[in-house]
């Protein structure tokens, strides 16, 4: 095993401000290593944190990119200036190199402490592993979503957010910033005990897959016009089928879910995702075997 460091990015969003305290909190001289592991953090977006915005121009979790070559762009763009220092400083050929990325979020919606990994690769399934197998998070699969691309942790070769919610932007709950706490000071027990033998992957594990999102009713000229339906508010991970109520509009219409096949929403009504033109996402439940390939590629990083 060759991990020996993990990059550990807060307020890559400057208005998810409590993995930014959970961070400060954490980090003392003595919690900087072990078990031979370094932690290295960083605030992803320092200059939105100051001003409590999500970002000055672009996402920057949208921002990473291969082909963002900003030198061709005519203005530059904060958050890639951003995210290419990100990548030279700590990404894996960097001047600090971190084999892995953990990035800190929070969401408006009600989704507890979930996992989000991007894509298949085996090292984050192995990764994804151990924090089900240790606090049974939910996984959070994205991909295949041509729309949004350029995510923080896909540049390092293994990488995930953990994401919790429901907290306001802009506003500390101690609860948010416990359980960042609670994960940012087991992860690298969690990661020896592996190498050691000290435990195994779960058989399974059980991830929702992202198939796509659903923008709110909106009138003739785009405005949105309908709320969230109450039976759908805070119901993040729970199935539902044709005929379950999506929203309720100004006339009092109910707009139903009409797909065949049942569906777990995630991100229900968050705040950040309006401009996204996105009320929610939804995913399809899947299980998958873990193979023992995972943990040998990740014990190769
Ligand atoms: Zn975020």
């Amino acid at each position: 095993m060759t991990i020996q460091r993990i990059l550990i990015v807060s307020g890559t969003h400057g208005n998810e401000i409590n993995p930014i305290w959970a961070v400060n909190q954490f980090n003392s001289k003595e919690n900087t290593n072990k078990k031979g592991i370094e932690y290295k953090f960083i605030i992803g977006n320092p200059i939105a944190y100051q001003k409590g915005c999500r970002y000055i121009d672009a996402d920057l979790n949208r921002s990473f990119n291969e082909n963002n070559n900003y030198h061709q762009q005519k203005k530059s763009i904060y958050e890639i200036d951003r995210a290419n220092f990100l990548v030279d400083q700590f990404g894996i050929n960097g001047s600090q190199p971190c084999q892995i990325a953990i990035d800190l979020h929070t969401t408006t919606a009600n989704m507890g402490t979930s996992i989000v990994m991007y894509g298949r690769r085996f090292k984050d399934f192995c990764l994804a592993a151990l924090l089900q197998n240790k606090f049974g998070l939910p996984i959070y699969l994205h991909e295949k979503d041509q729309a949004q691309t350029g995510f923080l942790v896909e540049a390092w070769p293994c990488g995930l957010v953990i994401e919790v919610g429901a907290v306001a932007q802009n506003f500390y709950d101690p609860k948010i910033i416990n359980r960042f706490l609670i994960i940012i000071s087991s992860l690298r027990e969690e990661i020896d005990k592996l190498k050691n033998n000290l435990i195994e992957l779960p058989k399974e594990l059980v991830v929702y897959v992202h198939q796509g999102s659903i923008d709110y009713p909106r009138d003739k000229k785009g405005d949105i016009d309908g709320l969230i339906h109450p039976k759908r508010i805070n119901q993040d991970w729970k199935m539902i089928k044709k005929g379950d109520p999506l929203f309720i509009d100004r006339q009092g219409i109910i707009h139903k879910y009409d797909g065949d096949q049942e569906i777990w929403p995630v991100f229900i009504g968050e705040v950040a995702y309006k401009e996204k033109k996105i009320a929610m996402s939804y995913t399809k439940k899947e299980l998958i075997c873990c193979k023992n390939e995972w943990v040998k590629e990740f014990e190769s990083l």
